[in-house]
């Protein structure tokens, strides 16, 4: 059995999912918009080309994309998710185990049993992301995880390898990890890359060959495991398991500043009913919540108050959150003050496997078992027909300080009315 493991990448993710759906994008310059319509996240090959770089803010260079006719689409997260679920899918059907890393990347144990070349199983992978998904994807193979990371980076950027790079066959293994600087090595830190620059390590070759017993004093087993794997000695296993989340987050700036506590309530209520759906999904319950909201850093005075409550009983009903969270409102609100963001976040976060309630109370165990029903009936629903079908009466009416997404797609792929028709 011949193994390696692969790194997989969706190539300029956000643009290329855009550009997948609507052929009249495809060659064509497209960015994509951060939350709110702030800056870009991500650019197709050909926008990259006219010198169109990452992270300005849209208003800053709204005209120049106009003039060189750059198509501009708002983050469309249900559009990507989808896209990022089916490549996961079809990853999970060409490799032996996947450990899902980020939205568009992947890691992926390999074992082959006839050859020892595995360009043309990295060919076929391609193709058929290509085929079913229109995705482009890069794809990196080493015997570790830190040489498959190289690899993918080789295979990005060196324009004859068409996507793939094989680091475990290539004869000139020292040659490319010599054009790795310290810094772009997975998983080095900024620390750690200092550190190594001033002892004149400023290559992956360099750290590869330093002697380990200094590394070992500098930092120990992270230092030693990261050596060992540039030699390709494998330390590092696949997680295939996702780890339990020790926190949940939900956050959004708002499209204006708001003032009202109404408005606070709305959003903060609307980011809970989503907090409480994704704790469902991770069956977790929260022993606690917070509450948070700030106005902008860059004007002056700033306000910023966040509020906590434990909860008397673990839980992930939205009911039961949205109830804790009110007064929680109330303390962080102050009058005038012009609030550009508010957040949720659940904490002391545990399983929805067990749960400690009080054994001789038969009434509240009724009603805690009718809740979980009842969750999961909504939760059913709103995956079935679509996000917001059945809500909470206070997220019932348009809100006005919902994020700006001027630039929106379709959910092509998620929302039945949003399917696009093909006409013969
Ligand atoms: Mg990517």
């Amino acid at each position: 059995m011949i193994q390696g493991i692969a790194l997989i990448d969706g190539n300029n993710f956000y643009a290329a999912c855009e550009q997948s759906f609507n052929p009249s994008l495809a060659n064509h310059p497209v960015v994509v918009l951060s939350n709110n319509d702030g800056c870009i996240i991500a650019r197709s090959p050909e926008a990259r080309d006219l010198g169109i770089s990452m992270g300005q803010p849209y208003f800053k260079i709204r005209h120049k994309l106009e003039r060189l006719g750059i198509i501009v689409r708002s983050s469309n997260y249900s559009l990507y998710g989808d896209i990022s679920h089916r490549l996961m899918l079809l990853l999970n059907e060409h490799c032996n185990e996947v450990e899902i890393y980020s939205i568009d990347e992947a890691f992926a144990q390999i074992n082959l049993s006839s050859t020892k070349d595995f360009y043309p199983w990295a060919r076929r992978l391609r193709e058929q992301a290509h085929q079913n998904l229109g995705i482009p994807i890069s794809i990196g193979i080493g015997a570790s995880k830190v040489q498959a990371k190289i690899a993918n980076h080789l295979a990005k950027t060196i324009s004859n390898h068409a996507g793939i790079f094989d680091f475990r066959t290539t004869k000139d293994q020292d040659w490319w990890l010599e054009s790795i600087e310290i810094e772009n090595i997975w998983g080095i830190g900024k620390k750690l890359s200092k550190w190594c620059r001033e002892r004149g390590i400023t290559t992956a070759l360099q750290l590869r060959d330093m002697p380990s017993s200094e590394l070992h004093a500098k930092c120990g087993v992270v230092g030693i495991r990261l050596q060992e794997e540039l030699k390709g000695n494998s330390c590092m296993k696949l997680k295939v398991k996702p780890s339990p989340k020790k926190e949940t987050c939900v956050s959004r700036s708002f499209s204006r500043p708001i003032t009202k506590i109404e408005e606070l309530r709305q959003a903060i209520s609307t980011h809970l009913i989503c907090a409480g759906q994704k704790l469902r999904n991770q069956n977790q319950l929260a022993g606690a919540i917070t509450v948070f909201t700030h106005t902008s850093p860059f004007r002056q005075p700033f306000y910023s108050q966040k509020a906590t409550t434990q909860l008397e009983t673990p839980s992930n009903d939205t009911t039961v959150l949205l109830t804790a969270a009110r007064p929680l409102i109330e303390k962080i609100f102050r009058p005038y003050r012009l609030l550009i963001k508010a957040g949720v976040k659940m904490h002391s976060l545990q399983t929805s496997k067990y749960l400690q309630t009080n054994l001789l109370n038969n009434e509240a165990i009724e009603h805690l078992q009718r809740s979980q029903r009842l969750m999961k009936t909504i939760d059913r629903l709103n995956t079935r027909f679509g996000k917001g079908t059945i809500t909470w009466a206070i997220c019932r009416s348009k809100a006005s300080w919902e994020m700006r997404r001027e630039q929106l797609s379709c959910a092509t792929t998620t929302r039945l009315e949003e399917i696009p028709i093909v006409y013969s």
